[in-house]
């Protein structure tokens, strides 16, 4: 069987993973969060004592690490750690930062590659990430490209830090954002970068009922 892709890339707070769970639910496809599993990666290496931003100390770290992404249970995405389920701890800030760091190193790419293209080969699947419509998945039947103003995206993600119970001042988010946008789009391996056969989507002043609709008519263009 032929399995359908959906790639949603942009950067951090634009609205993607928002925009692809409801995407994945509406289709009935697969919704895989990459960003999860580099920041899965990111926990191990800190727990490991390593600095995520030297890929001396984390490459030795790959050959002993067990990363696993499982939707039994309750259908979302959960990430395990071993044995250990870090769904929850992966989300906080320091993580964020983590995973940024670490996903600039090319060898991690490499590494992770397999687990997100194994996923596409298995199921229909609306993925969002970085380099989704690039360099995973660049035979995606549909490639969007999420983006936003800055300011709206640290706004956004303020509110999702203080629903999680783990709030931080929007300067602080802002500041976190801008640097994350400048590594992720600068750095050598797979930088953020909008496909060529991409369609871009700004949410900026948008409500996420707007975003979804706009979503929604590309994909049943495209495949209607
Ligand atoms: O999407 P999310 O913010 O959870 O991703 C965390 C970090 O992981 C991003 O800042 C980015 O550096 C990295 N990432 C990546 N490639 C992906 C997904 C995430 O480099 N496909």
């Amino acid at each position: 069987m032929e399995y359908k892709s959906i790639a949603i890339d942009g950067p951090s707070g634009a609205g993607k993973s928002t925009m692809a769970k409801a995407l994945a639910a509406r289709l009935g496809f697969l919704y895989v969060d990459t960003g999860a599993i580099y920041r899965t990666l990111g926990l191990f290496a800190r727990n490991s004592g390593a600095d995520p931003g030297d890929w001396r100390q984390v490459e030795p770290l790959l050959a002993g690490v067990s990363i696993r992404m499982d939707y039994a249970g309750d259908g979302l995405q959960h990430m395990y750690l071993g044995d250990e389920d870090v769904t929850e701890a992966i989300r906080r800030p320091e993580i964020s930062d983590a995973a940024s760091k670490i996903s600039a190193i090319p060898e991690v790419r490499t590494f992770l590659m397999e687990m997100q293209r194994d996923m596409a080969r298995r199921h229909h699947v609306v993925m969002d990430g970085r380099d989704i419509g690039t360099v995973v998945l660049p035979e995606a039947d549909l490639k969007i490209f999420l983006t936003a103003s800055t300011q709206e995206r640290a706004r956004r993600r303020c509110a999702e830090l203080q629903q999680r119970g783990t709030p931080v001042d929007y300067e602080t988010v802002l500041a976190d954002i801008i640097e994350r946008d400048d590594r992720d789009s600068n750095r050598a391996a797979a930088p953020l970068r909008q496909a060529e056969d991409a369609i871009p989507v700004d949410t900026s002043g948008k409500s996420l009922e707007e975003s979804l609709r706009i979503l929604l008519q590309v994909v049943e263009e495209r495949f209607s």
